[in-house]
């Protein structure tokens, strides 16, 4: 009696004291599945995802879940299918985007709050994007989406589109890569729950590998560089080739290229075939280079080599040394010195980048070489800046004489004129005009201190610089 008086005591107690009964333990909130990806996409505008749905057809093949990423909701340009512009053509442009992935079954998809920044220079584009909270916004996608995989545009500058908005996302994911594993950036996103504020609650995420796609005219460069896929292999899922998936997904944007779809919608499918795996679409092979791995895997072997299920340590990026400079030099600087500091601070040293550096200009037009002078001396010094042109280029300004304070660096730059690209008249399909070499140098006291080169291809038609 004695006994069974304490077991009622034990069940009266443990009825009142909070969380004594500790054995049917509460289960706390965990991600959400739904999100979890194993591919991030990570582009700029509506349409770029065409640069690697193919791809993503095969991904599906292997049951791979998908998020995409756009840096704008891409609300400039000309509008092909109705009167919209600006804000409402973003708009319009973001159905289209979603249409196109939603016809692959890829539902989650994000926008970044980027502006269309129609030049090459990535710098202007980042500028443009409010660098600072579109990075913020991608940081906390990572978080969400947790991928194993994130696949960007390259980061660097090329003769080709050499889009300033595709190079901000290649940096912006980059940057990602190595900041979303981070617990100290961005705390308050992996901050748990407080009464005061609603923090997000997400956890730190490594990716553990970033490959790139470029928009870049030339291949040789890239090669060997990451694994590649041929786009004409037949789905398991839809019994159509991957490229073929791409053009259905593709016929959303009407917006952007209701000319081309039209002339598709002509056509027999061997035409259609023809079309749109010839150079200007979607090719044989897709090209990808391996950015960086933190689990290891082979140059070229395939994206998910060496990934397992799960999570993996925080990896901090490795620095690269410093470049030696002797006391005086001269370098290229805008978008060409960032990329140079970029690839160093992100451990990017396999990345492929032209030497020297080039670029495609609109002729007639301009040329501005952005420069670096610096004086480690401790004295000021006077620099002789010239420029060795192509025949009929001219030095507009920038070039003579500059004094540098001792232990400065002054921001200098050479503007060129350009003509007109040569025309051949004679010929049918004009080949691609070979990049003409633009040297300048730097003299100090009697010497050469240093020379920056630059190749540059003259075009009828290119983005600003
Ligand atoms: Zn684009």
């Amino acid at each position: 009696m004695l006994r069974f008086a304490g077991a009622l005591l034990t069940v009266f107690l443990t009825a009142l004291l909070p969380g004594a009964n500790a054995q049917e333990a509460k289960p706390l909130p965990h991600e959400d599945e739904r999100y979890k990806a194993d591919i991030m996409v990570v582009v700029a505008h509506p349409d770029d995802e065409a640069a690697v749905t193919p791809y993503l057809a095969r991904a599906l093949d292997e049951h791979r879940r998908i998020a995409v990423v756009f840096g704008t909701r891409g609300g400039s340009g000309s509008n092909e299918a109705g009167a919209e512009q600006a804000a409402a053509l973003g708009d319009v442009r973001e159905i289209e985007a979603r249409s196109a992935l939603e016809t692959l079954g890829i539902n989650n998809v994000w926008f970044l709050s980027g502006k269309d920044t129609a030049t090459q220079d990535v710098l202007v584009s980042l500028g443009n994007w409010d660098h600072g909270e579109t990075l913020e916004q991608l940081v906390r996608l990572v978080r969400l989406t947790r991928p194993e995989v994130v696949l960007t545009f390259l980061p660097g500058t090329f003769i080709g589109e050499d889009h300033g908005d595709h190079q901000a996302c290649g940096v912006l994911a980059t940057e990602a890569f190595d900041l979303a594993g981070d617990p100290t950036v961005f705390p308050e996103q992996v901050a748990g729950p407080v009464k005061r504020l609603p923090f997000e609650n997400l956890r730190p995420w490594q990716v553990k590998k970033i490959y790139y796609f470029p928009d870049a005219d030339r291949e040789d460069i890239f090669r060997g560089k990451g694994p590649s896929y041929s786009v004409k292999e037949v789905s398991k899922l839809s019994g159509k080739p991957y490229w073929r998936m791409a053009l259905d997904a593709f016929r959303a944007h009407q917006t952007q290229a209701k000319s081309y779809l039209d002339r598709i919608a002509q056509m027999d499918e061997a035409q259609i075939e023809k079309m749109a795996t010839s150079e200007d679409g979607w090719g044989e092979d897709q090209h990808y280079v391996l950015g960086k791995s933190v689990v290891g895997g082979s140059l070229s072997g395939d994206i998910f080599e060496g990934i397992t299920p799960g999570a993996v340590a925080f990896a901090r990026a490795e620095i690269a040394p410093e470049p030696a400079r002797p006391d005086l030099s001269i370098e290229l600087g805008g978008p060409w010195s960032f990329y140079a500091e970029f690839r160093r601070a992100h451990g990017l040293t396999n990345l492929p980048h032209p030497e020297p550096p080039e670029i495609a200009l609109q002729g007639p037009g301009s040329l501005v070489i952005p420069l670096w002078i610096r004086n480690r001396t401790a004295k000021a010094q006077e620099i002789t800046i010239s420029a060795t042109l192509p025949a009929g280029w001219t030095a507009e300004n920038g070039t003579g004489k500059f004094t540098v304070a001792a232990k400065q660096t002054a921001a200098s730059r050479v503007e060129v004129n350009l003509p007109a690209p040569a025309e051949k008249p004679s010929d049918k399909t004009p080949k691609k005009a070979e990049p003409q070499e633009v040297t300048v140098r730097a003299e100090a006291n009697g010497q050469v201190i240093g020379e920056a080169k630059l190749r540059v291809e003259l075009r009828k038609r290119a983005l600003p610089q």
